[in-house]
């Protein structure tokens, strides 16, 4: 009786995804998930600094108000991986989740580690839109600006800016044409894209965890679809693992959408969103990013990713429907 009710009750915490201190957070203390643009800064140059060089630090340009937008990169292997996170200002938790993963790569001289960085390089744009999470808005900053895509008084809406039609020096989007530069020069051949969402359940009522997509503009190359959709397995799977509840996300097809831009400039795109589910699950919703950023470099690296049935992403739930707003929710529901 007992048994069989904890059984239950640990169940029911793994669709939650907190199941485990080890998984439920990525250190035994817990990570700032807002961490400023300064103690951003300083975060990413302690790592440098720490790792002897193995996370190489770099600015790929300012924001519109003058902020740094930072690369960090660690390995230098053969294959190349490009991490984007906070595209949007308000959706922050795949940035502490990039400086955990770069931690764990980077700082440190295991055998595993050597092995990685010898196979994989990785490369993130840690929080794209600097000036956005300042604002604690979507948009980056640039309110004389009247966006097609974006909301006048406030800016453009960065992940709308990424049309490969677009040369980097014409995009109006600042940072979206950062993202697009540096892009190009670094040519990955994988690149995860890190978004939150509302809170949504399942088609069977429990709340998920995470959404994910590859390329759905019809213009991307079938063999890239393919590849993105075993990236999203791999996700999926290691965010399954972790605790996660893991959907598709029902993106749309637009060309400047990054998820959609990358993919039609080849190789895999993906789109990864965390569900903001509050305070009291952030550290999990952090691990829950860094398990998909560990587990894609490393299928990457060992080769095992290219083994992966593409078919199995179509077997992936579709996302069902929104939660009631909750107390204390922040995000406004919009499309990646
Ligand atoms: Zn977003």
């Amino acid at each position: 009786m007992i048994r069989s009710t904890l059984t239950g009750l640990l169940a029911a915490v793994a669709v939650l995804g907190f199941v485990s201190p080890a998984q439920a957070t990525p250190r035994d203390r817990p990570v700032d998930p807002r961490p400023s643009t300064a103690e951003l800064a300083w975060a990413l140059h302690a790592l440098e600094w720490r790792s002897r060089g193995a996370v190489d630090v770099s600015e790929i340009g300012k924001s519109n108000q003058g902020r740094p937008v930072w690369s960090a990169r660690v390995g230098h292997g053969p294959l190349r991986i490009l991490y984007i996170t906070q595209q949007h200002g308000d959706e922050p938790l795949g940035t502490p989740a990039a400086l955990e993963f770069l931690r764990e790569t980077g700082a440190g001289h295991s055998k595993y580690q050597r092995w990685l960085r010898s196979q994989v390089t990785v490369d993130i744009i840690v929080r794209a839109n600097p000036d956005g999470h300042e604002q604690n808005w979507r948009y980056n900053y640039d309110p004389d600006a009247q966006p097609e895509y974006g909301e006048a008084g406030k800016g453009y809406d960065i992940n709308r800016y990424h049309d490969p039609a677009v040369a980097p020096e014409d995009n109006p989007a600042t940072e979206a044409g950062l993202i697009q530069a540096h892009h190009a020069g670094f040519d990955p051949d994988i690149v995860v894209d890190y978004h939150m969402q509302g809170r949504y359940v399942d088609h069977e009522g429990r709340e998920i965890t995470a959404s994910l997509m590859w390329p759905t503009h019809p213009g991307v190359a079938p063999a890239d679809v393919a590849l993105a959709k075993q990236i999203s397995v791999v996700a999926h799977r290691a965010m399954t693992e972790a605790g996660g509840n893991v959907t598709q996300y029902p993106g749309g097809d637009y060309q400047g959408i990054a998820r959609n831009a990358y993919g039609l400039l080849g190789k895999g795109s993906v789109l990864i969103e965390l569900s903001d589910l509050g305070a009291e699950h952030e550290q999990a919703q952090i691990a829950s990013a860094l398990s998909s950023m560990r587990a894609i470099a490393r299928g990457a690296a060992d080769g095992s990713l290219g083994t992966v049935d593409p078919g199995a992403a179509e077997r992936i739930p579709p996302r069902g429907e929104p939660l009631p707003r909750a107390a204390g929710a922040l995000l406004v529901d919009s499309a990646d």
